[in-house]
């Protein structure tokens, strides 16, 4: 079976091994506060630096969710309330989960603004430029929900404050670790508004990661994982470079090669790590269903467009020959 689902995805294969290398080895039953284990860390926060092109200056910590990170930048880092242009599920879900712990009574008072560079929901995508105008406008902290870009696209980190995502989607790792990356100015915040709170209130994490700890028990396979994956990836504007040309033949193909539409007109809006294709109900049910006797997981829609689309995830951990297994199934069926 091979899958295009966009969340959890495809894992790197190779995963199958590190993850046996983590219970032989011991790292799984380390403790976290030992030495061994924060030298794991330590190494980990290393790569995500090297290998994604992080700044420097930019603090990365470790969470269970990119939920999680939603209610961390309520907490943490909105002094009134948050502003939320969103366009799809994802962005209206974030906006909903932080109005309930920072209500929106001005909106004028706004003091972080939340965007969702990647809306998974409708392959949908906010591109640097439209960050870098948002950042000349907006006053205040930006926070980024990267869920379903980070680790496939290179950023211009510095044009937010936070940026945060999941593993499981364009990292390629199986679920239940989540990421933080923020800036010298959120840090700032945070101490302003001194939320301690919590047991994920962000200044005791970034205290606990200065040690390379984290205040609870930690994923530690999945973090071991992040690590042995992290070693191997191109460094991300390689990883760019193939993903954006694999979005454009991708965009070609369902346009001139098949039967079907894309949701997104505008092609500047158009996200390069989900595609999401538009179709009559019946017709999507009934492709979804073909393709796994085919093999083959394609994405369900989501939201809004549940029954009238499928999407397929372009992220790094899916190769070629994948893909052209879903191109040849897709140019025939029908036929
Ligand atoms: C998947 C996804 C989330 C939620 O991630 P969790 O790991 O379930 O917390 C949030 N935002 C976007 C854009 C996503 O694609």
């Amino acid at each position: 079976m091979i899958t295009f689902y966009p969340g959890p995805s495809k894992v790197y294969p190779a995963v199958a091994g590190f993850a046996q290398e983590a219970v032989l080895s011991g790292v799984v039953s380390l403790n976290h506060r030992s030495s061994g284990f924060m030298d794991i860390v330590k190494e980990t926060l290393r790569l995500l630096h090297e290998k994604l092109a992080v700044p420097e200056e930019y603090h990365i910590f470790f969470v269970s969710s990119a939920t999680e990170c939603w209610e961390i930048v309520a907490q943490s880092l909105t002094v009134a309330n948050s502003l939320h242009p969103y366009s799809g599920a994802f962005g209206k879900k974030w906006m909903e989960y932080a109005h309930r712990i920072k209500p929106a009574l001005m909106p004028g008072e706004a003091d972080v603004l939340c965007v969702v560079q990647n809306e998974t929901s409708n392959g949908t995508q906010v591109r640097m430029e439209t960050l870098k105008q948002f950042r000349e406008q907006f006053t205040g902290l930006i926070a980024v929900d990267a869920v379903s870009s980070l680790g496939g696209l290179a950023f211009d980190w510095r044009l937010a404050d936070v940026w945060f995502a999941s593993v499981q989607k364009c990292l390629g790792l199986p679920p239940g670790l989540g990421l933080m990356i923020y800036s010298p100015a959120a840090l700032e915040r945070a101490r302003i508004i001194g939320d301690r709170q919590y047991y994920n209130s962000l200044l005791f994490i970034h205290e606990n990661m200065e040690k390379f700890q984290t205040p609870y028990t930690p994923n530690s396979l999945g973090i071991y994982l992040l690590m042995r994956v992290l070693q191997q990836v191109p460094p991300i504007g390689t990883v760019d470079a193939v993903l954006r040309q694999r979005a454009a033949s991708w965009y070609r193909f369902i346009e001139e090669e098949t039967r079907w539409n894309l949701l997104i007109d505008q092609p500047e809006h158009r996200s390069d790590t989900v595609i999401a294709v538009l179709g009559e109900e019946e017709a999507i049910r009934a492709v979804k269903a073909e393709a796994l006797r085919a093999g083959i997981t394609i994405g369900n829609g989501y939201g809004d467009w549940k029954n009238t689309t499928f999407r397929i995830a372009n992220f790094p951990a899916i190769d070629e020959s994948e893909i052209t297994v879903l191109k040849d199934f897709l140019r025939t069926y029908g036929r």
